[in-house]
């Protein structure tokens, strides 16, 4: 797993149609089920339920169902984005259905909190998750929203039914005589002494851990196998087990709470599922899933023919970790402030950042889809973003790091006070969009670094009167403001330190943007600035990425951040942007600042806030010729 790929340079993907998308092992299996027809006899019963329920139902109007389940015990995060992409962009291009569930069904870690923001996600990515089941017609994807904990009276059933049948048994060994009894890889298990009691005493006692009659952990209910299976998670699996908690569903109503193996597969099936995607290391897993849901099928609890599991590799980007147990870490230990902070590979914090659901969807389609884990190159992640901004994003013109410019012929020119009008398209790629209005006058704000007291060689912006290296006399240099005049650098002040604090130069007359006389002086640098006189003050926020070891999660999260992933500058956006930023209202859009990357207004601070909030999304791939 330590090898980078690039992801399939795939060509920019169009429209939602199965035929346009290349294809996968997932695609095909469901193409080949299809085929088969092998769910086409399958009723549905509105809503989740046993084989009865659905029996009772119309024929199903989806082809086929997929789900996202996630656990509510942390927030979203990129690999969770290519869960959600996968299951419903499969359902969707396949005119099926897709599920929304809760795997609520661990009574310890689970909040509302995660529920809600995992809620708002989802739908931000485009996934639609209402509550409403309306029966629907072929081809259309109907919202579904389900939790795992409305399942539990149906599993309580489902092992009372493995238990009469045979297939399951309570066992009173200690957690350490469990352990020690599965044997290992080289090593058969061995049999528990409580395995052969008869179905109508482990009925009578499973009934018992029901009833709350046993304390926690003095028991399990463990499915009946083979304790010699090559596979140790055939070994007699536990699948009940004692549990005193508070459930943020059910309350108080049991103390035994299903193990996630068993509930599992028992969600899926009571869905209808039929694809059931997971990641890898699900694997192992996949033949107790079948064993289960065969046995139900059998016992006439459940519709055949079963939904099936198929495993592909969990996105791994370079530099950022999917882990919620580690990214709650970095939020515990103050290392980000807080679980949307904009570093954070969260789906709160990449909205936060300026990420876009096209971007992540482009992102999550050009990772691919495979068997074999690899790691994606974080770059492939700006990249998809940059591609999908670069079209859409408004243009503004701003300064990060300002250094005043004086035009000292201004007032001799054009009158003291004259504020000249500009205009530039709000996006090159968009004629329709239309124009932006601003002035240029006697001061602006440039960027620092655009300027040099002493050229150095290739350096083609403001420069002023000096003498170069062969002794000779040279001039100062001239360049075109952006949008506005070419001007003549004539010199600089500087304080006492020797740090520049004005540069000076002279407009060239009739040499303005857009007129005739625009291309009568030839000019090999172009700056872009800001009216000191109506520029908007601005925070931005530029970052860099969280972590420098580039797979981490192999050692101490101190060892493998980036100290300096975030860094704070303060400067000036062009005035009409604080306008533009308050009609967009609570869901900020990415604008491009010309030569300096995709930025967006923070969401934690308001559009009419003295100093505006900015967070760089990312940088573009190349800054503007002359
Ligand atoms: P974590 O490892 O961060 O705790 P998880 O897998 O435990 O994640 P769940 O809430 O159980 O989190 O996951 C919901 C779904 O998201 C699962 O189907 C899981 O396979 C999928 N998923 C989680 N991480 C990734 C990833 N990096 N790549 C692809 N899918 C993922
Ligand atoms: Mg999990």
């Amino acid at each position: 797993m330590n090898t980078s790929t690039t992801p399939e340079s795939a060509a920019p993907v169009q429209g939602e149609g199965a035929e346009t998308k290349p294809s996968n092992f997932l695609r095909q299996a469901i193409e080949h089920d299809l085929a088969q027809g092998t769910y086409a006899q399958r009723r549905w019963g509105g809503s989740p339920g046993d084989g009865a329920h659905h029996a009772a139902g119309m024929a199903d109007p989806a082809p086929v169902r997929m789900r996202f389940p996630p656990e509510p015990n942390g927030y979203l995060h990129l690999g969770h984005a290519k869960s959600i992409w996968l299951n419903f962009s499969l359902a969707q291009a396949y005119g099926g259905a897709c599920h929304l569930r809760f795997d609520d069904t661990n009574p310890e870690k689970e909040e509302q909190e995660y529920v809600d923001s995992i809620r708002e996600l989802v739908r931000w990515l485009g996934y639609d998750t209402g509550y409403a089941d309306v029966p629907g017609q072929p081809g259309v994807v109907q919202p579904h929203l389900y939790f795992a904990s409305d399942y539990f009276d149906f599993m309580y059933r489902a092992a009372e039914y493995l238990i009469e049948a045979g297939h399951a048994y309570v066992d009173e060994q200690t957690p350490e005589q469990m352990r020690a009894n599965r044997g290992d890889f080289g090593t058969p298990g061995v049999n528990s002494p409580w395995r052969d009691r008869s179905p109508a005493e482990n009925l009578a006692r499973f009934r018992e851990m029901r009833d709350g009659q046993h304390p926690d952990g003095s028991m399990v209910l463990r499915a009946k196998i083979d304790m010699a299976s090559p596979n140790i998670n055939m070994r007699d699996p536990a699948i009940y087990r004692i549990r005193r908690a508070t459930h943020h569903n059910t309350g108080d109503k049991w103390c035994i709470y299903p193990m996630y193996t068993f509930a599992h597969p028992i969600e899926d099936a009571l869905e209808q599922i039929t694809h059931s995607f997971c990641t890898l290391e699900f694997e192992d897993q996949r033949p107790f899933y079948d064993w289960l849901l065969e046995r139900l099928c059998e016992g006439g609890l459940l519709q055949s023919p079963p939904p099936r599991q198929y495993e592909f590799a969990r996105l791994n980007l370079t530099h950022v970790i999917t882990s919620k147990r580690r990214l709650r870490q970095l939020v515990e230990e103050g290392h980000v402030d807080g679980w949307d902070d904009p570093r954070m590979p969260t789906l709160a914090g990449l909205r936060r950042r300026g990420y876009t659901p096209e971007a992540l969807k482009l992102f999550c389609e050009r990772s691919g889809i495979s068997k074999a884990g690899g790691w994606i190159d974080y770059s492939a992640l700006e990249g998809a973003l940059r591609d999908v901004l670069d079209p859409v994003a408004p243009r503004a013109l701003a300064v990060l790091d300002p250094l005043k410019l004086e035009l000292t012929n201004w007032d001799a020119l054009f009158g003291a006070g004259h504020l000249e009008p500009c205009q530039a398209p709000l996006n090159p790629h968009d004629e329709a969009a239309g124009q932006r209005q601003f002035t240029l006058g006697r001061e602006s704000w440039i960027e620092r670094e655009d300027f040099m007291a002493v050229p150095s060689k290739g350096f083609r912006r403001l420069y002023p009167p000096h003498t170069g290296g062969d002794g000779q006399p040279k001039e100062g240099n001239q360049v075109r403001l952006k949008y506005g005049y070419v001007v003549q650098c004539t010199g600089f002040e500087q304080d006492a330190d020797g740090r520049v604090t004005k540069v000076l130069a002279e407009v060239i007359p009739d040499t303005k943007s857009g007129t005739p006389g625009a291309d009568s002086v030839k000019v090999k640098g172009v700056i872009g600035w800001v009216g000191a006189h109506d520029g908007a003050a601005a925070e931005f926020r530029l970052y860099e990425r969280l972590f420098q070891a580039e797979h981490p999660g192999q050692a101490e999260l101190a060892e493998e951040l980036n100290p300096h992933s975030l860094h704070v500058a303060h400067g000036y956006v062009e005035a009409g942007l604080r306008q533009a930023l308050q009609a967009e209202g609570a869901e900020p859009r990415p604008w491009q600042f010309e030569r300096l990357g995709y930025f967006v207004r923070d969401r934690h601070s308001p559009a009419d806030a003295p100093e505006l909030v900015l967070n760089r999304a990312c940088g573009l791939k190349d800054g503007w010729k002359a």
